[in-house]
């Protein structure tokens, strides 16, 4: 936690952001209740002061937002007002909400240094593999993508080891590359010396032997449970942004010359229809909101990405060209789920099976032109406004509007405003 950090920009940003998307969808997207006894007062409004803060933090370069949970900030109500008149701001005590019992120094609980987002997703977009012939392992990846569809869906994150080493055979036999063998038991052992997986329920340091009988053994013997971190876990599941950010990165990096479908679908994290991107399960419609500072971060994933590839020569032509997934999940979160051409003349008001808005997201300037994979050059349109813009007379007219409109709505929903890198514009 880096609450010292937080300055007045960062409260005003998460201020505004509360005034965008209203008190209640405020507080769900950041997981706070109501404030019970702080009320932060501000320009005529009142906000929670706990949640704006926790929000704030979510706006520092490189740091996540803070939920009710996270430690040492679980009883900082106190704290964080006490935070808030520090910079300036004035903050009022309910009186209606006063408990006598609560009075005297604030509960601190002991701060522990969490690992920021960034260095989580770090992490494991700089997994360290083996390469034979040119052609990286893909054990450690298939063993992500499987925890990664797991804490999609729920599950508990913490799983026997008969149960892991089964599984993940399983999809190594399936998806793994011709000649690697069938064992989890050395990846994930790498995994936790790498703090992404964590084993639990063994005595004695997790082997770190090399040798091909060491590790294996150790597993067997010491049968730890395990899964990923928890913060990752956590991130995984909460954050489909980064989940599709993370995504992007280990297709890229592991699978450039593999068709990934057939593993996604086989790991719950399928895309389905290509113009209905968003993994199952159906999203509840408040889901489609998407923070500032949770579209901020996924526009600066997407923008690594964007430098990594820049000058790579992309060996998955065949296979269709790649693109970013968390650039289309910004788009249409962007949208929240309406067309985004300001002239739209009328969207078809049904849904998807998996209720979502009948929408497409387009690259306003395709991708063989030299456009961007970046959300300020896409829009979400509906099906007649994607058929004009493609085929109709005014598509010349309509594609500098859009492109308008992109940059516009981008920055007004959280992202910067960002240059292509290296490009003549
Ligand atoms: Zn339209």
């Amino acid at each position: 936690m880096a609450l010292a950090d937080i300055s007045r920009v960062e409260i005003e940003k998460a201020i505004e952001e509360c005034d965008r998307l209203g008190r209640d969808a405020f507080l769900k997207a950041y997981r706070f209740r109501r404030a019970r006894r702080y009320v932060l007062v501000h320009g005529g409004g009142q906000y929670d002061s706990k949640a704006i803060v926790g929000a704030a933090h979510g706006f520092l370069p490189g740091e996540r937002p803070l939920t009710p949970d996270t430690p040492g900030f679980s009883g900082g109500a106190q704290h964080a007002a006490r935070l808030l008149g520090r910079l300036g701001f004035v903050v009022v005590e309910d009186p209606g909400a006063s408990d006598p019992g609560v009075s005297g120094p604030a509960h601190e609980e002991p701060i522990h240094e969490e690992p920021t987002h960034d260095e989580l997703i770090h992490r494991v977009t700089h997994l360290k593999v083996n390469r034979s012939a040119g052609q990286p392992a893909l054990y450690k990846p298939i063993v992500l993508l499987w925890a990664m569809g797991r804490a999609l869906r729920g599950e508990p994150r913490l799983l026997p080891w008969s149960e892991t080493e089964e599984a993940v055979k399983a999809l190594l036999a399936r998806h793994g590359r011709k000649g690697q063998r069938l064992r989890p038991d050395y990846p994930i052992a790498s995994l936790h010396h790498e703090d992404v997986w964590e084993l639990r329920d063994f005595t004695g340091p997790v082997t770190t032997a090399h040798g091909d009988s060491g590790v294996k053994r150790w597993f067997s013997e010491n049968q730890p449970r395990g899964g990923l971190v928890e913060p990752l876990h956590e991130l995984f599941r909460h954050s489909a942004v980064t989940r599709l950010a993370v995504l992007d990165d280990l297709l890229d990096t592991f699978f450039e010359d593999l068709d990934p479908a057939p593993l996604l679908a086989d790991v719950g994290l399928d895309d389905g229809d290509p113009a209905d991107p968003h993994p199952a399960p159906a999203r509840a419609p408040e889901q489609w909101l998407l923070t500032a500072a949770e579209y901020e971060r996924g526009s600066r994933l997407v923008e690594e990405t964007e430098a990594r590839n820049r000058g790579r020569r992309r060996a998955r032509t065949a296979l269709g060209p790649v693109r970013s997934r968390a650039a289309r999940h910004l788009v249409l979160g962007r949208s929240q789920g309406r067309c985004e051409n300001p002239d739209c003349t009328g969207q078809p008001a049904d849904v998807t099976d998996r209720n979502h808005p009948i929408l497409e997201v387009d690259h306003v300037i395709g991708l063989a032109e030299g456009g961007r994979d970046h959300p300020v050059q896409m829009v979400a349109l509906c099906p007649n406004c994607h058929a004009v813009k493609t085929r109709g007379r005014t598509r010349e007219a309509l594609r500098d509007v859009l492109l308008r409109v992109a940059r516009e709505r981008h920055e007004a929903s959280g992202g910067r405003h960002a240059e292509a890198p290296g490009t003549s514009g």
